[in-house]
């Protein structure tokens, strides 16, 4: 009996969990229950871990594909609407025409939005590869306010710092990916901005490695219900004014994806009609 015990615990170790291992014990005599059923116990609740991973991970790939046929679907519909109008009906109306015409365009730049954005986090998602830049994060964030010059000027909106920083500020991070999380934070600052507006950049001593990079706006401002769900993906607080804006509904999910990997933190506090404020944390070069 001892000997059949023994026959089947090996076959469960060496067809389960510790391949690599020698058995306990080569003496059927000497096994030791407790240890082996522990660890038999570990490798369930570990192989069950897995399989619940597993699980989500296909959960989230089915709904982004749903979400993002959902997104695709939208303006690929009204394009072809405008275009078979403008076909079919043989308008006679030149202006109305042309009308239609650039509704189509917009929706197929629409379209190109959401493509490139949904590209990059399909990037961001296979794994990202980080450059450790050591890098001046005030000249940086004045390329991009400059890049913003003429967008932010036809809302008449200012984008500054809170107060002028002479020297540089250097930090440690994947420099182009920054850029890009710092783009899409002006970018909605502008987008969901009040006329005559401000933005306003800091930056701050987070803690005796990090900075903490501000962005406080005066915009429009999101309502306490919707931040929990801010961050992701194709989330919008209102799907027209974002559709209008040219939004992708992934700017958001991008920011987090690129400063987690860093294993950075993002933060968002806002007040609907009084403004957002967005920051996240970044290294400092030590
Ligand atoms: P979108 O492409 O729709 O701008 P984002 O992921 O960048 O997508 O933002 C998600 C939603 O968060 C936006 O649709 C908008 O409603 C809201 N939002 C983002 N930034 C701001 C801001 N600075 N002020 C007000 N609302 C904002």
């Amino acid at each position: 009996m001892k000997n059949f015990i023994f026959l089947q615990l090996k076959r469960v170790y060496s067809s389960t969990l510790f391949d690599n291992e020698p058995l306990l014990t080569k003496n059927p005599d000497d096994i030791d229950f407790e240890n082996f059923i522990e660890r038999i116990k570990r490798f369930a609740e570990n192989k069950h871990q897995e399989i619940e991973q597993l699980h989500n991970r296909d959960d989230f790939r089915r709904d982004f594909l749903g979400d993002v046929s959902h997104e695709l679907k939208t303006p690929i519909f009204t394009a072809q609407g405008y275009l078979l109008t403008v076909l079919d009906e043989n308008l006679e109306d030149p202006a109305l025409r042309r009308k239609y015409l650039e509704r189509t365009n917009k929706s197929i730049e629409r379209l190109s939005y959401i493509v490139k954005d949904l590209d990059m986090i399909a990037k961001l998602e296979s794994g990202m590869k980080l450059e450790q830049d050591s890098f001046n994060i005030v000249k940086t964030l004045l390329d991009v306010f400059e890049l913003f010059e003429l967008k932010s000027s036809k809302k008449n909106i200012r984008i500054d710092f809170k107060e002028p920083y002479e020297f540089p500020i250097m930090v440690k991070a994947d420099k182009d990916k920054i850029e890009q999380v710092i783009i899409n934070l002006l970018s909605n600052s502008i987008k969901y901005g009040k006329v005559g507006g401000n933005t306003l950049v800091s930056i701050e001593t987070h803690s005796v490695h990090q900075y903490l990079i501000k962005f406080e706006d005066d915009g429009l401002g999101i309502d306490e219900n919707n931040l929990p769900r801010l961050f992701e993906r194709f989330y919008r607080v209102e799907k027209s004014r974002s559709r209008d804006q040219g939004g992708s509904g992934l700017g958001l999910a991008i920011v987090k994806h690129i400063i987690e990997a860093h294993d950075q933190e993002v933060y968002v506090d806002s007040k609907i009609d009084k403004g957002s404020t967005f920051s996240f944390t970044i290294n400092k070069v030590v």
